[in-house]
Order: structure tokens, then C-alpha cells, then sequence
């Protein structure tokens, strides 16, 4: 019996030739946050219609609480899967108040019960004193509360948000996004957040699943994802990478930037990842790198610079540590730096 709130194994899903969701593994315990990030058309609302029950699934299986939902031969409707809805545009009923919308799901229950969990979820989200607006009446960040007063109101056991921070502006969606967390871990509830924006990926996940064409690249703490990367493509997504071209042979892996032991007993063409904090400058007249640009970014300048091969990688620097375009640098990696080296042949982590 699996004590998981929510576990995909396998998890298909087909539109004609398209295989939109293709073997999705998930497993995410009571309480606990997952953010799936990836590009658009990765497959993640997908992953959450299917979840949500809004789709049947072609191969793999779904189990909420322990119990299977959907698989080849069973299909939970919807409405009896305990499962909370936010979704991108907020969808909001134009000529019902705020408290006729909260309430709206509710309808099952007497008018007793019904507004006592209304008032319970506008609670919640804050927004007891605005119970009678219309959500043309609101801002774009309390309409958003609404849709998730909604959602929580029928307590369900799982939320499911679909990008629910991208119709807001940059100013308004750190904040909301910080109101959100703190209203859903009030709640109590298992939650799986979906965006392609790294940042609010990691903001918001106790944990991370990084989804591409389909498939889930890697899971694991926002630290995990960021630092051990263990996929090409898991690496260029959760931050800024540069790849350089590098050979691993007898027990080290040697680029432009040196040679570094590894472990084990592979060997082969592969790509070594840089972070901009990996990489030092120093000023050299034996003209062995060249800065191709700065941008000043505050406390740091972003350099690009171009290696003698003419690989390119990116360098952050302290402000007072200062290059111009056209100047010659040697390039080095920093104390703290580890290689990860990933097979030319299919992206994955050497060894
Ligand atoms: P994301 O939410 O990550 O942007 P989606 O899950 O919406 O991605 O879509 C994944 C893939 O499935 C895309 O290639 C998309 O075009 C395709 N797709 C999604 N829904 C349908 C549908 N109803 N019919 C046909 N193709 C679909
Ligand atoms: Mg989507």
C-alpha cells in the first residue's frame, strides 16, 4: 500500500502521433510540493489533466492516496478525486461575487455547511472583507486568490496549479507567489505546481521534476536539480550553462580549461558544463582569451568571452574587477569548481 498522495508510474498519454506525455514518473508525498518545470509544450498540463482526471491515460497508472485513479482499465471521474484546480487564467464567473464563486463548487452541501467553508477558504486566502466585489473589481492578484479560495474550498486532498503566476507582471508576481506558498502550506495540502520559469519552479517545490518531450529528466531537491544536474538538458534549463567540448579518457576528463579526474571507467567525446561563477579572469597581454561583452548587472558584470578555440563562456565578475570588450584575458576555472561532464552520445552524466 503506498502512503504517497500522488504516484504516476508510466504515465502515457497520445494525441495521434504526438506522444505528449511518454512514461512520467512521479511520486510525491502528503504535504509536500512538487514543481514540474519545462519547456512549453513539455507535456506538464498534460501530466496535470491526467492527474485531474479531465483525460484517460493510454499506458501507466495513477494512484491517488494509494488507490489507482486511472490506468488502462479504470477511470475515476473528476469530481470524485479529491483534486483542487488553479489554472493560468483564473476563470473567474464575471456576474457572480466573490463569495458566489468561492462557493460554487460546493453545491453538494446545505447552505449551512456551504458558507461556513466558503468564509473558511476566503479566510484562508485573505480576502474575507471583499466576500461581496465583483472579480472585475479586484486586482489581478486578489482575483487570483479567489481561484484558489475555489479550489480550496471543497478541501481537496491534492491542488493542482497549472502556471498560475503567468498573466501577472514581474512586480506583482513575486509577491503573489509568496502569498500563495504561505496560504497553501496554511492549508495543509499536497501540491504539484506547474511553470516553464525556473525561479518560481524553485520558490515554490520542496522537491523538482524536470520534464522534457514528455519525459522526466530528473527529480530531486531545487539544490539537486541546480548543482548535480544529471542530464545535458537538465543542466542548460535550471540555469545559465555553457558547454565546452572535452574527452574523457583513463580516468580524467580534459577541456580547454584543463584536465579533472573522475571516478570510473568511461571514456568518450562529451561536454563539460561551466556556471558564470565557475570562471575567473585575469588580465593577460599574451592575448589567450578575449572579452566579447559586459553587461552590468550591479553588484556583478556578466562577461562573455571567447576561448583561443572560439568556445565561448560566460563569466561573472565583481563589479570591481573590471574588462571592456576587446580585452585580453586568461581564462581559468575557480577553486570550487567540479566538472560534470555529459555524453556527447545522448546528454547523459559521465560517469
Ligand atoms: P505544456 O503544458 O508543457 O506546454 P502540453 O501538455 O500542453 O505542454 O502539450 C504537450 C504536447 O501535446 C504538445 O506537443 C501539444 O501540442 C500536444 N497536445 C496537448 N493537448 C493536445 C490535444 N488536445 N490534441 C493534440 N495535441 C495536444
Ligand atoms: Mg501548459
Amino acid at each position: 500500500m503506498s502512503t504517497f498522495a500522488v504516484r504516476c508510474t508510466g504515465l502515457t498519454k497520445r494525441y495521434g502521433d504526438i506522444v505528449a506525455v511518454d512514461g512520467v514518473e512521479l511520486a510525491v508525498q502528503p504535504g509536500e510540493t512538487l514543481s514540474i518545470v519545462g519547456p512549453s509544450g513539455s507535456g506538464k498540463t498534460t501530466t496535470l489533466r491526467l492527474i485531474a482526471g479531465f483525460e484517460s491515460v493510454d499506458a501507466g497508472e495513477i494512484s491517488l492516496r494509494g488507490t489507482v485513479v486511472s490506468s488502462s482499465k479504470a477511470h475515476v471521474p473528476p469530481e470524485r478525486r479529491s483534486v483542487g484546480l488553479v489554472f493560468q487564467e483564473h476563470a473567474l464567473f464575471p456576474h457572480k461575487t466573490v463569495s458566489e464563486n468561492v462557493a460554487f463548487g460546493l453545491h453538494k452541501l446545505g447552505s449551512y455547511e456551504r458558507t461556513k467553508r466558503m468564509r473558511e477558504a476566503l479566510e484562508l486566502v485573505r480576502l474575507t472583507h471583499l466576500e461581496q466585489r465583483y472579480p472585475h473589481e479586484l486586482s489581478g492578484g486578489e482575483q487570483q486568490r479567489v481561484a484558489l479560495a475555489r479550489a480550496l474550498a471543497p478541501n481537496p486532498e491534492v491542488m493542482l496549479l497549472d502556471e498560475p503566476f503567468s498573466n501577472l507582471d514581474a512586480d506583482l508576481r513575486a509577491r503573489i507567489r509568496g502569498e500563495v506558498k504561505s496560504i497553501l502550506a496554511d492549508a495543509g495540502v499536497t501540491v504539484i505546481f506547474v511553470t516553464h520559469d525556473q525561479e518560481d519552479a524553485l520558490f515554490m517545490g520542496n522537491r523538482i521534476a524536470i520534464i522534457n518531450d514528455g519525459r522526466i529528466e530528473q527529480t530531486g531537491t531545487p539544490e539537486q536539480v541546480f548543482h548535480e544536474p544529471q542530464t545535458r538538458f537538465a543542466a542548460g534549463f535550471m540555469g545559465v550553462a555553457d558547454f565546452l567540448p572535452a574527452e574523457y579518457a583513463n580516468g580524467k576528463v580534459e577541456m580547454e580549461l584543463g584536465a579533472f579526474p573522475m571516478s570510473g571507467e568511461d571514456s568518450g567525446p562529451c561536454e563539460v558544463m561551466t556556471r558564470p561563477d565557475d570562471i575567473e579572469l585575469t588580465r593577460s597581454t599574451e592575448g589567450t582569451a578575449t572579452v566579447l561583452s559586459r553587461t552590468f548587472q550591479g553588484i556583478w558584470d556578466l562577461y562573455v568571452v571567447e576561448l583561443p578555440s572560439g568556445a565561448v563562456v560566460r563569466a561573472q565578475r565583481p563589479h570591481y574587477e573590471r574588462y571592456e570588450p576587446g580585452d585580453s584575458v586568461r581564462v581559468s576555472v575557480a577553486p570550487h569548481y567540479v566538472a560534470r561532464c555529459f555524453a556527447q552520445a545522448d546528454g547523459k552524466l559521465m560517469p
